[in-house]
């Protein structure tokens, strides 16, 4: 396939779906996703895909685009359809506008990640025009709440609609490079109780608050034992909140904290739990009334394709074509819909996607124009080099 065969829409039309897109609020919370999905369903049957839009709750749902193929394992698209606020500080450009402007498309969501799913949607309404025949099909899952609860991901994940699917890519935003792993999350609940008792009389009372103290110094120091990763950095943990007490004058009887771990492949999730809850667990050593409870608020396990996967070569392959070279393969820092989407199976993953990682939930968001086309260009790419070079056998989702 030569530069030029790969099919695309007018740039016009990419930018227009895009800016409609930026245009309707997602924010989550609440999402509103269901807009959003309404709006692109009839936007994919006007281009003759098959469009769902699937409800969640009452106005938010998820949405399935396909591009039907014949038998082999479909590839998998997705991206999120909602986006965090716009916050507080003033934007140079109405984060709600779709503004062009300076080679950028400006507004929330434009690199996180409403571009990326407009570029994968204007690569499958090309290859549909184009009649391109494809070994299997090309779906789209675009999912609601990502960037809370990832609901969407869990329903999709629940109803098996990675059933049959050979890879999975993933929009997020990579500045177009190559993206084969993330770190996973766990993030942890730790409560103290204790006895209240009047503040002149601490001795009367159990400090709750002094007891998270000394488990916050204790947690400080605790080494998570992972294997090292070729592109993820070491997992970490950090203490990020913490609230005890009522009032002045009262001894507390109750202190909360929340546990931030990223983990890499080859960790254990439960095994993780155990070394924090007997970590916790030996300060009774030296706090004797100590009591708490450590419970799970959010359990993303990590994504790990390997560098030399065929889905990398086809990915490379592709990117050549699409954007006259072969991009560099690393990692991100964030945590994507791959973690709940796979529920620890193992499909092939790659997250590539236009615009910079680092201005993700920042002001200002914008996605260069020219890189919007270019992942349009690898994602109708990518289905001829990923049928071409990969391996067909489909995994267990
Ligand atoms: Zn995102």
């Amino acid at each position: 396939m030569s530069h030029d065969s790969i099919p695309t829409l007018p740039q016009a039309e990419l930018l227009e779906v895009a800016q409609t897109m930026l245009r309707l609020n997602t924010c989550n919370p609440p999402g509103n996703e269901r807009l959003l999905a309404d709006y692109l369903a009839g936007w994919a049957r006007a281009w003759d895909l098959e469009a769902e839009v699937l409800p969640i709750a009452p106005g938010r749902a998820n949405l399935r685009i396909r591009l039907p193929g014949e038998q082999a394992p479909a590839l998998v698209y997705c991206g999120h359809l909602d986006t965090v606020g716009p916050g507080e500080v003033a934007w140079q450009h109405d984060p709600f506008g779709g503004e062009t402007a300076d080679g950028f498309l400006w507004g929330r969501g434009a690199a996180d990640m409403k571009g990326g799913l407009a570029a994968m949607l204007a690569a499958m309404a090309a290859l549909r025009r184009a009649a391109v025949r494809l070994p299997g099909a090309i779906v789209l899952l675009a999912t609601a709440d990502e960037e809370v609860d990832m609901l969407g991901a869990a329903r999709l994940s629940a109803e098996g609609a990675l059933c049959g699917a050979g890879w999975l890519v993933i929009a997020e935003p990579t500045g177009l490079d190559l993206v084969p792993a993330h770190r996973g999350v766990l993030w942890l609940e730790i409560l103290t109780h204790g006895r209240a008792a009047h503040g002149s009389m601490p001795h009367l009372g159990t400090n709750a608050v002094l007891h998270m103290a000394a488990l916050a110094q204790r947690l400080a120091g605790l080494r998570l034992p992972a294997p090292a990763h070729p592109l993820l950095p070491p997992p970490t943990l950090s203490l990020n909140t913490i609230q005890g007490g009522q009032q002045i004058n009262i001894v507390p009887d109750f202190c909360r904290a929340t546990l931030d771990i990223r983990t890499v492949p080859g960790q254990d999730h439960a095994q993780v739990f155990e070394t924090v809850r007997a970590a916790v667990s030996e300060m009774s050593g030296t706090l004797p009334e100590l009591r708490f409870e450590l419970r799970v608020l959010n359990d993303r396990p990590p994504v790990d394709t390997a560098s030399d996967h065929p889905l990398l070569h086809a990915a490379k392959r592709a990117a050549k074509q699409a954007l006259g070279h072969e991009p560099p393969v690393r990692a991100v820092s964030y945590c994507t819909d791959a973690s709940v989407l796979l529920a620890g199976g193992a499909l092939p993953t790659l997250l590539f996607g236009p615009g910079d990682d680092r201005l993700a939930h920042q002001c200002d968001e914008r996605v260069p124009v020219e890189s919007l086309v270019a992942a349009a260009r690898f994602y109708a790419a990518l289905p001829g080099a990923v049928y071409t070079l990969a391996d067909r056998a489909p995994s267990a989702p």
